[in-house]
């Protein structure tokens, strides 16, 4: 049987095809795509800019129905609505045994690494699965995979309850774990970007106040004792050295957006000292999905299907890929069939 699948043949070279529906291998289920996202790292891969092989048909943040299993696979997984965990990682090396998995020596990932979602149908390790309440729109199941990432952000950095939070970058990720924070006790999240549409949203979405980039630095003075917590959640290099200045004595810096490999940022050193600031950082999911989907599974208002701002069908995949690059929207995903 055939499927219609997004194929990158090469990098900037996409077409929709008919390909060949995989089966599922012992281990394995088919898991039927209602809903996947597109983010950065998509662009990344579309550019050639990531350690993806070619042809690929991408696609990590993924939900929908599970149509048939492989050997050694429950069939009562069959019809359910389910997420799926993109993470592939080997479970042997020193990294995957001592819960570092994030960093295993042979890391992949669905999407990513092999073929993924961006496609009718995709075989996916039964390990990767994560059943969903079948109430759960498709949408907000696709949007697990970045929460888990913000999740994993906050294991990292302690978050007093209390919290004053200053964030920088205000797409789909800053969002997702601004939402995050607010949920985990932080007191108020001021959101900054230079996209006042962003800033409309953000406030919309829980930020106390949306101030624009190059209008941020009043906020030293309506702040004197700074943010406990500041996040750049941009990806752009140049913020660090303006925005680790709003840190207060003893807080913190959350590196979450991804900067391009190489490029660097100017940042003063005896600040950190004088200040006391603790610099974190977090990279992708570890073991943290399970969780997301428990947070995506209460009402407690984290993930909405309103931060899903554009959909397109896979034949539309790269204009998908050009609406992230032009920073359009919050949430862009493709609807296969
Ligand atoms: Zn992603
Ligand atoms: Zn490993």
């Amino acid at each position: 049987m055939k499927m219609q699948a997004v194929v990158l043949w090469e990098p900037k070279r996409a077409t929709l095809e008919y390909v060949e529906r995989p089966d599922a291998a012992a281990g394995e289920m088919i898991v039927q795509v209602k809903a996947a996202g597109v983010c950065g790292t998509d662009l990344k891969i579309y550019d050639g800019d990531y350690l993806s092989p070619y042809p690929l048909t991408p696609g990590h943040e993924l939900a929908g129905t599970v149509v048939s299993v492989g050997a050694e696979v429950s069939t009562d997984w069959v019809g359910r609505q389910v997420g799926v965990d993109p993470t592939l990682t080997c479970g042997v090396c020193g990294f995957c045994r001592s819960r570092q998995s994030n960093h295993c020596v042979n890391w992949g990932a669905i999407g990513d690494t092999v073929n993924g979602g961006f496609a009718e149908f995709v075989a996916v390790p039964a390990k990767n699965v994560h059943a969903l309440p079948a109430d759960m729109p498709a949408e907000v199941g696709a949007l697990i995979e970045p929460l888990a990432c913000a999740e994993w952000a906050l294991e990292r950095v302690p978050v007093r309850p209390g919290s004053e939070v200053l964030m920088f970058g205000m797409g789909p990720m800053g969002v997702i774990l601004m939402r995050l924070l607010l949920r985990g006790g932080a007191n108020a999240v001021t959101a900054v970007d230079t996209s006042s549409r962003r800033l409309e949203w953000a406030v919309q979405l829980g930020a106390r106040q949306g101030v624009m980039a190059d209008a941020a630095e009043p906020l030293a003075e309506a702040h004197p004792m700074g943010f406990d917590l500041v996040v750049d959640a941009t990806g752009v290099a140049g913020v660090m050295p303006q925005a680790i200045r709003f840190v207060s004595p003893g807080g913190a810096y959350l590196l979450f957006g991804v900067a391009p490999r190489g490029a660097v940022a100017a940042i003063e050193p005896y600040w950190i000292y004088h200040r006391e600031i603790t610099i974190y950082s977090s990279m992708a999911i570890n073991q943290s999905y399970a969780r997301a989907v428990q947070i995506a599974s209460s009402s407690n208002g984290v993930l909405e299907q309103r931060l899903v701002t554009h959909t397109f069908p896979l034949s539309a995949y790269a204009n998908a890929i050009q609406a992230i690059r032009e920073g359009e929207g919050l949430k862009i995903q493709l609807r296969p069939g």
